[in-house]
């Protein structure tokens, strides 16, 4: 897929003020920090459609950008971020289940993770969530460059490995690298496909 247009849409704390358009949406999610404004400035090759932010966990909305004119990509707040309080982490939480459950128009979830970790409670746990909610994802990792293929292997397989103990299949996964450009057109060319479905 050729990105012609990529255009802010609209931030919001709301789930029910999200666009009422019914063109087919696609979200990113990961820990903060993940790489996740860079991965989406990647993936429509504009500097800084989403804000890279030295300060994890800041923005906490749910941003919609409207792609070709045709889907929707949404940001969605980055998660795990150990400075927050507990309260902060409920209203989190209802947050994100609110957006899950209440937005027909998602096709799949991305769920971002740092291909230099082994797998993290915090990401499995997400994950573990969306299976159990019916809510269809792929897995990207992100920051591929900091790794040799070999090691990209392993880390891949260390999930694989985890995930395949509670589910059947491994989900769909994507290498990315925001700095080198690695992985966008894999990512592209899939949410083109479900969008030709
Ligand atoms: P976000 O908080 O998930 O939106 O993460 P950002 O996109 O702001 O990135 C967090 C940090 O990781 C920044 O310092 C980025 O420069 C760095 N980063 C993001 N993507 C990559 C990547 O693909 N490779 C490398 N080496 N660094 C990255």
């Amino acid at each position: 897929m050729k990105i012609k247009s990529a255009e802010f849409v609209m931030s919001n704390s709301d789930v029910a003020k999200c666009p009422k358009s019914m063109l087919p949406e696609y979200a990113f999610i990961g820990r903060s920090n993940v790489g996740k404004s860079s991965l989406i400035n990647m993936l429509t090759s504009r500097k800084s459609l989403a804000k890279t932010s030295g300060r994890p966990g800041k923005t906490q909305l749910i941003n919609h950008f409207l792609i070709n004119k045709n889907w929707h990509l949404v940001d969605l707040p980055g998660y795990g971020y150990a400075r927050v309080s507990k309260s902060a982490k409920k209203v989190f939480q209802k947050f994100i289940t609110q957006y899950f459950a209440l937005r027909e128009q998602l096709v799949t979830a991305f769920v971002l993770v740092d291909i230099r970790h082994n797998p993290q409670p915090i990401d499995l746990e997400f994950m573990q969530w969306l299976g159990e909610n019916g809510i269809p994802f792929s897995i990207i990792f992100t920051k591929a460059d900091k790794l040799k293929p070999k090691a990209i292997n392993r880390y891949v397989d260390a999930y694989k490995k985890v995930l395949l103990e509670t589910w059947e299949t491994m989900p769909n996964y994507f290498i990315t690298s925001s700095t080198k450009d690695i992985g966008k057109d894999d990512v592209l060319n899939y949410i083109d496909g479900l969008n030709a479905n």
